[in-house]
């Protein structure tokens, strides 16, 4: 199993960062109209601070209070209307940006080499994919705009409080030092409390699935205690990991609430003594208090986010963190290959790191021939089959067709050449045209012969033809078509070569015979590699590559390599014993 990593902090940034730049023009927008709401938003406490003023010093006139109240209405439809429009831009940036970030999960999940998508753990990645992309999906649409109009309305109202009177600005700001202290002793802890309350999630959503794809082998060998007692060792730590989360909010809220009343209480005791002194008006006083009272506000939703930023920056990091693992190479040469003829040189190939598994393979497989491939089970036959069929690149020593690495082979031209084909039948949600199409573009006309070929004559009967919408609300195939499905997709690719592996190896009897026709129509006249797990295979095939270890260790005709009398005379003259009546059939 590889485990999936979560991106570093400066790697997180450089990513937000980026996200941020590809839509720059709407950021810049979107700080000018908060920027100017806010301006706009100050208008209000000035003048009713000026109407104070003039109604203390006895010089207010009905009509200047008129005129200061309609200029009041006014900068309060104009803070209105930039407000929204700027919430507006935000949104939209917010869902394309949030796009983006889906994209780049699929792109990746894609990208990954079959190698590395088989052994990932299945419930994390679930987990990335769902609630991670739509945290950060959310977070992206509705923070970013949020925080903008906060943390612009609270630079300004900070402002005008200096404007008001720089010494009541002081005040306040130092007031506010209790908040920012609690927001410090908060970011030191929450990230890394968020991502371990996240892995403990997924840990826990890929025991859930283990146990779940599991249930064959856990009712067969009574595992069931043993499962539920490791499920409720990850429940254990997922709730531990959420207190700890929870634990911090319970002490981070309260704290910052406490500390938005503090400076208001100041300003109005300091600003109180001053007027009574008769060095500061009662306006100048009032105006300072209300400004210091709406900054509650902003703070309040700026907080709100940045304990929701933690959370959804943590999942951030997660998907951030894909962008680690090894990716597709691209295609290092596009050149078509000059010929069919399959050619192994010395390859080498090693899971993850550990000991090669192929120890240098040579092999030449002529056009047109039926090569069988047996040995003992984990001899690397395969993993040989792999390599073979361009899934896998080797670790050293090269795999190619017609002169050209087989990896490095675009997915078009390489479908051409050479497909694996197992036991694997993917139905995918979509139309029987989708799903056959996947392999090739191609008129409906050939679609149908396709389906022909592999003798699929419940295509025919399905409502809607092509269009009949396969798998979850549609048709459901039963396996023997889905088997007949993934063979028309072969037929349409046509490629020259085809490598089974456990093709028909674990067939239901009751449709085995269907099955082994439409395999056998698709093998006409193209080069064969079977991996054989009946010697009736490697009876019936042209040459048969005897594996052991890692290595090739023979090569022959099925005649030549029982009278040599080495490995495959030694297999041969075991599996015969076994299929005498009476004994049993496989390798
Ligand atoms: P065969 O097909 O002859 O049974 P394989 O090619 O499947 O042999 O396996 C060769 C060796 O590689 C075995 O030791 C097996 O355990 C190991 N192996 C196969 N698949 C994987 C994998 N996905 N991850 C790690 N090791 C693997």
């Amino acid at each position: 199993m590889i485990p999936l990593p979560a991106a570093g902090r400066e790697q997180v940034r450089r990513a937000a960062v980026d996200l941020l730049c590809r839509d720059r023009r709407s950021v810049v927008l979107m700080v000018a109209l908060n920027a100017l709401a806010a301006t706009a938003g100050l208008a209000g406490p000035w003048l009713l601070g000026d109407i104070v003023d003039a109604v203390a010093a006895g010089r207010a006139t009905a009509s200047a209070v008129d005129r200061a109240a309609l200029a009041i209405l006014l900068c309060t439809v104009a803070q209105i209307v930039l407000a929204r429009s700027a919430l507006s831009t935000g949104y939209r940036f917010g869902e394309r940006t949030a796009a983006r970030v889906r994209e780049r999960f699929l792109d990746r999940v894609l990208g990954f080499p079959a190698a590395v998508a088989e052994r990932v753990p299945a419930g994390d990645l679930a987990v990335r994919g769902t609630s991670d992309v739509s945290a950060v999906a959310t977070t992206l649409r509705d923070a970013l705009p949020e925080v903008l109009i906060a943390a612009g309305q609270a630079l300004f109202v900070l402002v005008a409080v200096f404007f008001v009177s720089p010494l009541l600005g002081v005040i306040g700001v130092l007031c506010l030092s209790g908040a920012a202290v609690a927001t410090r002793w908060y970011l030191r802890r929450a990230p890394d409390a968020y991502l371990a309350e996240q892995a403990a999630g997924s840990a826990l959503a890929d025991e859930l699935t283990a146990t779940l794809t599991g249930a064959r082998t856990v009712e067969t060998l009574g595992l069931a205690e043993r499962r539920l007692a490791s499920g409720r060792a990850a429940i254990e730590r997922a709730y531990r990991a959420r207190r700890r989360t929870l634990a911090l909010r319970t002490v981070f809220f309260p704290a910052v609430d406490v500390s938005y009343v503090v400076p208001v209480v100041a300003v109005l005791l300091v600003g109180g003594m001053l007027h009574t002194r008769g060095d500061m008006s009662l306006g100048a006083v009032a105006a300072a208090a209300l400004y210091l009272r709406q900054l509650a506000a902003p703070l309040d939703a700026i907080l709100v986010w940045l304990e929701q930023l933690q959370s959804s920056g943590a999942s951030f990091a997660r998907l951030e963190g894909l962008a680690t693992l090894p990716l597709v190479s691209p295609p290092a040469s596009a050149r078509p290959p000059g010929g069919d003829q399959i050619e192994v040189r010395g390859a080498r190939y090693a899971y993850d790191g550990g000991r090669d598994v192929l120890r240098g393979v040579d092999l030449t497989v002529r056009p047109g021939e039926r090569l069988a491939v047996v040995g003992p089970s984990g001899a690397g036959k395969s993993t040989l089959g792999r390599l073979l069929a361009g899934v896998d690149r080797p670790r050293a020593g090269a795999v190619t067709v017609g002169g050209v690495p087989i990896a490095d082979l675009p997915p078009g031209l390489l479908r051409r050449q050479v497909v694996l084909v197992t036991q694997e039948h993917h139905v995918f949600r979509g139309t029987l045209r989708d799903n056959l199409i996947l392999a090739a573009e191609a008129p409906d006309r050939q679609l149908w012969r396709a389906l022909a070929v592999v003798g699929a004559d419940w295509a025919a009967e399905l409502p809607d033809g092509l269009d009949t919408l396969l798998g979850g609300d549609g048709v459901v195939l039963d396996g023997a078509c889905a088997q007949q499905l993934s063979l028309a997709r072969v037929v349409l690719a046509d490629p020259h070569t085809l490598v089974l592996d456990e093709a028909t190896a674990l067939l239901d009897p009751a449709q085995a015979r269907a099955t082994e026709r439409a395999l056998a129509a698709v093998l006409q006249e193209r080069t064969v590699i079977a991996i054989a797990h009946r010697l009736q295979t490697a009876h019936d095939a042209d040459r048969v590559a005897v594996m052991d270890a890692g290595r090739l260790v023979e090569l022959g005709t099925h005649d030549d390599l029982v009278a040599a009398g080495g490995t495959y005379a030694a297999l041969w003259r075991t599996w015969h014993g076994f299929t005498r009546p009476g004994g049993a059939g496989d390798a």
